[in-house]
């Protein structure tokens, strides 16, 4: 049930502020974007218009606690096909930001590992310019299991599924221990700051 006196106005403004999120408006909730989503069968709640949808009514707090806003692969199917030009994934980009924001001031709980994911993903990117996928297991799993043994434990057990298959394409194994850097890391600096990263 929707309570009135719970919604923020101002919330549609906050995530056109943010980039990504200035054509939020412009969607006429047609549901091209959820139906053509290949998320949709492995998670059912899943839902980009009905996010959009509440994003617009102003349930913040809903929206922002939402798990379902991080399962998006950021395909673009959606954004490919939106008569709008809505630019969904980018859109679901922003909304993810002012929630991560909004976790680390303590004022959320975000149900998903996606965000610590992201960051050990970006943290790679920004100290060689390529995914390093030992760094990558290395921050992700001790973070999210928090300790560094039960990481371990669940790193490996990740990993004796597909493991071998990283193994023959030289994602694991000796060669790969190491990173490997671009020849100028001063772009991917550049792109960061242009990102508004750190
Ligand atoms: S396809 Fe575009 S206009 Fe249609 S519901 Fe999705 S975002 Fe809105
Ligand atoms: S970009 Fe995200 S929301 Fe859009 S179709 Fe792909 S997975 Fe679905």
């Amino acid at each position: 049930m929707i309570k009135t006196w719970e919604l923020d106005p101002n919330f549609k403004e906050e995530i056109m502020n943010e980039r990504g999120g200035e054509h939020l408006t412009a969607c006429f909730q047609c549901s091209t974007c959820t139906l053509g989503c290949p998320i949709i069968d492995y998670v059912p709640s899943y839902n980009p218009r009905k996010i959009i949808q509440m994003s617009l009514l102003g349930m913040r707090k809903e929206v922002l606690s939402n798990p379902d806003l991080w399962v998006c692969l950021i395909c673009q199917t959606c954004t490919a096909r939106c008569p709008q030009d809505v630019r969904i994934s980018d859109l679901l980009g922003a909304i993810r930001r002012i929630a991560d924001k909004e976790a680390e001031a303590g004022n959320i709980k975000i149900d998903s590992s996606r965000p610590i994911f992201d960051k050990a993903f970006q943290h790679q990117l920004a100290k060689y310019g390529r995914l390093y996928d030992m760094g990558l297991a290395k921050e992700y799993y001790p973070k999210r299991e928090g300790s560094f043994f039960k990481g371990m434990m669940a790193m490996m057990n990740d990993y004796k599924d597909f493991g071998m298959r990283m193994f023959k394409k030289g994602k694991m194994g000796p060669k790969a221990m190491f990173p490997e850097k671009v020849k100028d890391l001063a772009v991917m600096k550049k792109i960061f700051e242009e990102m508004g990263e750190k």
